[in-house]
């Protein structure tokens, strides 16, 4: 039986999105490699609200498995599908004074840092809505701010600050989580944005001294915060760690506890999605300092997109990634 759900039900939505073979899984097969996602129900109008299934059958056993999502992003669908089909609604609610929330979620190598920031040609989500974004506020006088920090071992660090400068997260009398001292910089251009965000990038890369990129395994949140005749609203674009399965990457020492944060802070904010899309009273926004910091932008009149970045060869990442996603969606 179809099941509608309409878009203003849920607060979260969860969509999948499986990357393009790269050069060399093109080159390793002579028959040409297999993906093992598919969707069994792809000619589905995504704009009816439908739920899809995506099947993941695992090219050398007869193991499959199914999982209901909002939507489906194949190998073809360049970036600004998902950015005209998911995101540019969001955008719509924040110039309203709503927030909302993109998240990239997968395994180490499925494609989020490249949904997120893209490239000169294929521009990703980051960009895309920077420019819709200065360009809405050409034609209606608002300011843009940003921020850019990340979230490593359950600390933040500013990532527009010159030694990526830890900001403590408290919690005024109202209750509200603030992040003391956080940089914010005024941004006119998609040229001065890209030159801020760039250096921010880099310091996310070399922030953490002594230890080899650490960007993969932390979260890295970009604010974009318009203020428009009296309204404020935020949209938090969000490349989160690599989810993994430590009983299969035989992770030691530090790499088993920044993978054990990790994986602690993504069960969380599975069960923050979880609760606000089947209207739980009690949302443990409190298991993580990632759900903690982004309470404000999770719940109320915030709307999210949790896109779950598969690479198309590997059953078991997908199995793990969207199990986690399906189950976070709802009901
Ligand atoms: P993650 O951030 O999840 O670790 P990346 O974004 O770094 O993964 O992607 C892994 C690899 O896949 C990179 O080499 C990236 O360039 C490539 N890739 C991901 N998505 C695409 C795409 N849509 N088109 C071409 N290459 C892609
Ligand atoms: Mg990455």
């Amino acid at each position: 039986s179809m099941q509608i759900r309409s878009n203003s039900t849920s607060h979260v939505r969860v969509v999948v999105r499986v990357r393009p073979f790269l050069p060399s899984e093109l080159e390793s097969k002579d028959k040409g490699p297999v993906p093992c996602i598919s969707v069994l129900n792809a000619d589905s109008d995504p704009r009816s609200g439908e739920e899809i299934t995506v099947h993941i059958k695992d090219q050398w056993t007869s193991r499959n498995e199914c999982y209901k999502l909002d939507s489906f992003f194949s190998q073809e669908n360049g970036l600004d599908s998902i950015f005209h089909g998911e995101v540019s609604n969001l955008i719509s609610g924040v110039f309203k004074g709503s927030n909302a929330t993109v998240f990239a979620y997968g395994a180490t190598g499925s494609g989020k840092t490249y949904t997120m920031q893209g490239t000169d040609r294929q521009p990703g989500l980051i960009p895309l809505s920077m420019s819709r974004i200065l360009s809405s506020c050409e034609s209606s006088g608002s300011s843009i701010e940003i921020a850019y920090y990340e979230v490593y071992l359950d600390r933040c660090y500013d990532l527009l600050e010159p030694k990526a400068k830890e900001v403590m997260v408290l919690e005024d009398k109202d209750g509200q989580v603030q992040m003391k001292g956080l940089s914010r910089v005024t941004v006119r251009s998609m040229p001065e944005f890209s030159q801020i965000f760039a250096s921010g990038v880099q310091r996310r890369k070399i922030a953490h001294t002594g230890l080899n990129d650490v960007s993969s395994r932390s979260h890295g949140v970009l604010s974009i915060i318009v203020s428009s005749g009296g309204a404020v609203g935020k949209l938090n674009l969000i490349d989160l760690a690599g989810n993994e399965d430590n009983r299969r990457t035989g992770n030691e020492g530090i790499r088993l506890l920044e993978s054990a944060k990790i994986n602690q802070s993504l069960f969380a904010l599975s069960n923050v999605i979880y609760a606000l899309n089947n209207n739980e009273p009690r949302i443990p926004y409190r298991e993580s300092k990632l759900t903690r910091i982004l309470q404000d932008s999770l719940g109320g009149t915030s709307r999210a997109l949790m896109i779950a970045c598969l690479n198309p060869m590997s059953y078991h990442e997908a199995v793990h990634t969207v199990s986690l996603a399906a189950r976070s969606r709802h009901i």
